[in-house]
């Protein structure tokens, strides 16, 4: 059915602009762009990759648009069939009037995901490959973007085939002496053989766990700004977003509600917090907004607690203090322009302590850094070399082969039949090849194509 079909879909973004790009991809793409396409040189002896100019025309010889049109031949085309791309004018009603003309003359409107379903099932782009394609779209940061790059180039592809091979020898070299148990294929020493798997394990777990890094990088971390009113959190804020957003205020306990902005630090996607100033008040708005700092700094990936450098600590600073966890927590000491009248002792538990003057500007790159270290734990490195999973779905696949591994140790050691080793070994081959698509059954398919927009 797949490949009997020809569909079409906007590749580009709705609206206005300068082009927009149709696409079409299935056996009749050629034939149907022939039917509407008029130009000097007629759609069978266009040469495959190359643009040609001409009109697209209706049934009734009326001019829809003036356009470039490509052929790409198969197989050599992003689905692996053949796929015509049709540039017009950036108009909306173009586009409707253009996408009429090919469902009028033939093609099917594509679902969502559906040209990188088709390059997938032939074998253009493995499954982690294509989820990559959706990632790349939606990256919001550059570390995100390179992360993606990097799984849509095959990096994490190639690692979990090694991973299949290495699986995959053992398996053969079991299943010999099971088949045949009387020949001479020697003896197996079962110690011997299970040591390169539990190495295995470890790698896999290794990457498995290089997730919670992944997860930065994809859906960003949260960022608090808390402290009590004052001591220069809008300010903080303002300067790490790099223009004003929050409010900055002279009158004490204005910040009273919570706004959030996202920076890019490093390549890291963080979502920013502005807090309610922490302090004891009967005020009703602004115990409120004490709340849900409370809150906010619970679920916080990463907390700024700020308190001002120019005076000793108050007791809302240390009301402020009993609502952070010291291992992510920085404390930015704020207001370095004017002469320190801290004592930082009680400080002394967070993770790291940063001087800083949202006024001159001082210290921010200092702050920029820790950050970066404490999200990394200063295995940051520069991002690229290092293999990162940033897929849930991937994830818990590798988790369940190292289960499947774990559990392959348990029956060597309980001296299980030889068959029981190797459905445990085949269990961890099935988990790891759903990374790839290899094993993935069709709904999961279904659900991981249907995250595409139309026209990818
Ligand atoms: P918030 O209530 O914690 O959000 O504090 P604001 O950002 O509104 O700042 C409170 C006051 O401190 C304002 O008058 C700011 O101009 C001042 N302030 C903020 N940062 C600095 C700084 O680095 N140096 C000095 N001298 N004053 C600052």
């Amino acid at each position: 059915m797949y490949t009997s079909e020809t569909i079409v879909a906007p590749a580009t973004p709705p609206g206005e602009g300068g082009v927009c790009i149709v696409r079409l991809s299935g056996p009749q793409a050629p034939l149907l762009l022939d039917k509407v396409f008029f130009g000097r040189t007629s759609v069978r002896d266009m040469t495959t990759h190359r643009l040609y100019h001409g009109r697209l025309q209706n049934r009734r010889s009326q001019l829809v648009d003036s356009v470039l049109a490509v052929v790409m031949r198969a197989p050599h085309s992003y689905t692996g069939e053949d796929v015509v791309e049709v540039h017009c004018h950036g108009s909306s009603q173009i586009l409707r009037n253009v996408l009429d003309l090919f469902l009028d003359a033939g093609a099917r409107m594509a679902e969502p995901g559906e040209f990188t379903r088709r390059a997938f099932l032939n074998g253009r782009l493995d499954l982690s490959q294509a989820e990559a394609v959706a990632e790349v779209i939606r990256a919001r940061s550059e570390r995100a973007g390179r992360a993606a790059l990097s799984q849509l180039d095959g990096h994490l592809s190639r690692q979990i085939y090694e991973f299949t091979r290495r699986l995959k020898e053992p398996l053969a070299l079991l299943e010999a002496h099971i088949d045949f148990p009387d020949d001479d294929v020697g003896s197996l020493d079962l110690g011997d053989w299970l040591r390169p798997l539990e190495a295995l394990g470890r790698e896999m777990r290794a990457l498995a766990d290089s997730f919670d890094m992944g997860r930065v990088l994809r859906e960003g971390v949260s960022l608090l700004i808390l402290g009590r009113p004052n001591v220069g959190k809008s300010s903080l804020m303002n300067a790490l977003l790099g223009e004003s957003r929050a409010i900055v205020t002279e009158v004490a306990g204005t910040t009273r509600d919570t706004l959030e902005e996202s920076i890019v630090v490093a390549g890291f996607p963080l979502r920013l917090v502005d807090a309610a100033g922490v302090r004891d008040t009967a005020d009703p708005v602004e115990r409120e907004g004490v709340r849900r700092a409370r809150e906010k700094a619970e679920s916080a990936d990463l907390v700024l607690l700020v308190v001002d450098g120019s005076q000793p600590l108050a007791e809302e600073d240390f009301l402020a203090m009993g609502l952070c966890r010291p291992g992510s927590t920085l404390v930015v000491v704020n207001k370095s322009d004017l002469p320190l009248r801290l004592d930082p002792a009680p400080l002394a538990p967070f993770f790291a302590r940063v001087e800083v003057s949202t006024r001159t500007g001082q210290g921010l790159e200092q702050l920029r850094s820790s950050i970066v270290e404490l999200l990394t734990g200063g295995h940051a490195g520069s991002g690229e070399e290092d293999l990162v999973v940033t897929d849930r779905r991937h994830r818990d696949a590798l988790v369940r082969t190292v289960e499947a591994l774990d559990r392959l140790a348990v029956a060597v050691g309980g001296q299980a039949p030889l068959e029981c080793l190797s459905l445990e070994l085949r269990d961890a081959l099935d988990a790891l090849g759903q990374i790839t698509g290899e094993t993935t059954p069709d709904e999961i398919l279904d659900q991981i194509f249907s995250r595409f927009c139309i026209g990818k």
